[in-house]
């Protein structure tokens, strides 16, 4: 309407006077508004946030009122042609609410109040109808139209409202608590854009909520591996999770702020919907942490280094005060002389494998592999158990030589595998001592089978077993099960996990199964070397590596 306002006065302007009568004429401050709400109104369609999308529609429209209400109190209210542009615009008020069309009646009523009893310009009856018929009942008829329309949607608009309130608070919560968090929290969408930033993420990375929203998260979450270099598709967590949907969490990252210092970080990332949609990164500097279990490592490696000459001394005099051909001791010293000496060699062997831990875990433990014929290798180990076995009232088995064929000769199966061989020693004497340990009478089993491409190696008693809920915490650090069966055996609950950490670096893998009150089998698999394989990898080892 505002545009139109505009062109008549543009062709009134231009064009001669027979073309446009006096009456059709817009006044040059009508045109001024009009080009004022005109590119409001187009500003405001292709601009205006739709949140705000209700007030500035009111503003808009309370503007093309005005604009209207110009043209007509200076084109003559009564004898004007531009009537029906204020009838078109005030049949809208009731669209407004109710305070609006008020606001058009008032404003209606103190022109008409003004030029009868100021102005003294509609002094004929005839003008007053016409202005009651052409400027009040259009608003009056908005106002039946519009909240006759509107009065069954009312229940709807007070759900919808009661909705959005509902929404906002939850909103609101939500925000709080985020913002309360002590760890970086950011949450980016399918394409990797910065969504959210909480503000622990913003002093931990060193950027201001402004300024990363709506950026490539690689911009402000700076991930680099362990060796500093950054993170590329394969390890970077954010990327894994928006391309496979399963959350990643890791303590091996460091993260470059701001400012350049490298912090390590917990990083983990989760998805958010669908795959692909989006993911929220929980992060937080573990730097202080990781320096603490540094220096506790290096504390208990030193300890154990420094312990381990004293307490082998120690066991080296015992040895001799309990052999006969080196002293003279009578029954009783005897006694307590052996006690001590298998204290001294409990002690020893903790000492022993917290070294060999702390070797493991600052990656100082080396990986020799060299092709190994497993059956034999274990076959060795086992037969150093046997009069410990035989001590304690059991039968110790080695399955693959004990087999029989037809005509009563052991068989034994080849199973070649390229592993650190002290590394093997020192997992299966663990397996068979524990096996020995924990198991009161019957039998302790060692097998290798195995398929063309695996060998896997069984040790198998009919022990005290292991409970369920026990099983998933057994190969951790110093875990040891604590019941009625065990409490009277001792141990430092690390062979296990020290166990696992060696097969690990030797490539294979180490479970259990298990039946609580009935044995337990801890099993554990490498990959398998052809006989070609086996050969070549020998014959091409240098003589002084074997
Ligand atoms: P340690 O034997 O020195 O306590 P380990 O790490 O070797 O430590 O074993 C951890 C725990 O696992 C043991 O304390 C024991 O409760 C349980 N365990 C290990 N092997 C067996 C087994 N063969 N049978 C029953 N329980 C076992």
């Amino acid at each position: 309407m505002s545009l139109f306002l505009v062109g008549l006065f543009a062709f009134g302007y231009f064009a001669s006077g027979e073309v446009v009568t006096a009456d059709f004429l817009v006044p040059f401050p009508v045109a001024l508004v009009s080009v004022a709400v005109a590119v409001a109104s187009i500003s405001a369609y292709l601009f205006a946030p739709s949140e705000k999308l209700a007030q500035i529609t009111l503003a808009i429209y309370l503007g093309l009122s005005a604009n209207v209400a110009l043209l007509l109190i200076l084109t003559h209210p009564i004898n004007s042609p531009f009537i029906a542009l204020w009838i078109l615009v005030s049949v809208f008020a009731g669209l407004f609410g109710t305070r609006t069309l008020i606001g058009f009646l008032v404003g209606v009523n103190i022109y008409l109040v003004s030029q009868l009893f100021v102005f003294h310009q509609l002094d004929a009856q005839s003008d007053i109808l016409i202005f009651v018929l052409a400027y009040e009942i259009p608003v009056l008829a908005s106002w039946l139209i519009w909240h006759h329309k509107s009065h069954p949607d009312t229940q709807k608009d007070k759900a919808y409202s009661e909705l959005v309130r509902e929404l906002s608070q939850v909103a609101n919560k939500s925000e709080i608590v985020i913002n309360a968090i002590n760890d970086g929290v950011v949450a980016v969408d399918s394409q990797g854009t910065i969504q959210l930033i909480n503000p622990a993420a913003q002093s931990i990375i060193g950027w201001g909520k402004q300024d990363a929203l709506k950026l490539d998260y690689k911009s402000v979450i700076k991930l680099l591996n362990k060796t500093g270099e950054a993170v590329n598709e394969n390890t970077d967590p954010i990327q894994q999770v928006l391309r496979t949907n399963n959350p990643v969490t890791t303590n091996e990252l460091q993260l470059e702020t701001s400012s350049g210092k490298k912090l390590l970080v917990s990083v983990s990332a989760s998805p958010v919907g669908q795959i692909g949609a989006g993911a929220i990164i929980v992060f937080r500097d573990i730097t202080h942490e990781k320096e603490e279990e540094r220096q506790q490592a290096e504390f208990i490696s030193t300890a154990s280094h420094e312990m381990r000459t004293p307490v082998a001394t120690i066991e080296g005099y015992l040895g001799l005060a309990l052999n006969p051909n080196t002293a003279a001791i009578d029954e009783k010293a005897r006694d307590y002389l052996t006690k001590a000496s298998a204290s001294v060699k409990h002690l020893g062997n903790l000492f022993q494998d917290l070294l060999d831990i702390s070797r493991v875990e600052d990656g100082r433990l080396k990986n020799n592999p060299k092709v190994v014929d497993l059956v034999a290798f274990v076959g060795e180990i086992v037969s150093t158990f046997d009069a410990r076995a035989k001590e304690k009232g059991l039968v110790l088995m080695f399955k693959p030589t004990t087999q029989q064929n037809g005509i009563g000769h052991p068989l034994s199966p080849v199973y070649y595998v390229d592993v650190d061989n002290d590394h093997l020693r020192e997992v299966v004497s663990n397996l068979i001592e524990n096996a020995i340990k924990y198991t009161l009478k019957g039998n302790v089993t060692v097998d290798i089978i195995g398929d063309a491409t695996h060998a896997t190696l069984s040790v198998h008693d009919t022990g005290i077993g292991i409970p369920k809920e026990d099983q998933v915490h057994l190969f951790q650090k110093f875990y040891r099960v604590d019941n009625s069966d065990t409490r009277d055996i001792g141990g430092t609950g690390l062979g296990l996990y020290l166990c696992r950490r060696l097969v690990e670096t030797m490539g294979g893998r180490l479970w259990l199964e298990s039946l609580y009150g009935e044995g337990s089998t801890f099993l554990v698999e490498f990959t398998r070397l052809s006989h070609e394989e086996a050969t070549r990898k020998i014959e091409t080892t240098p003589a002084d590596m074997m």
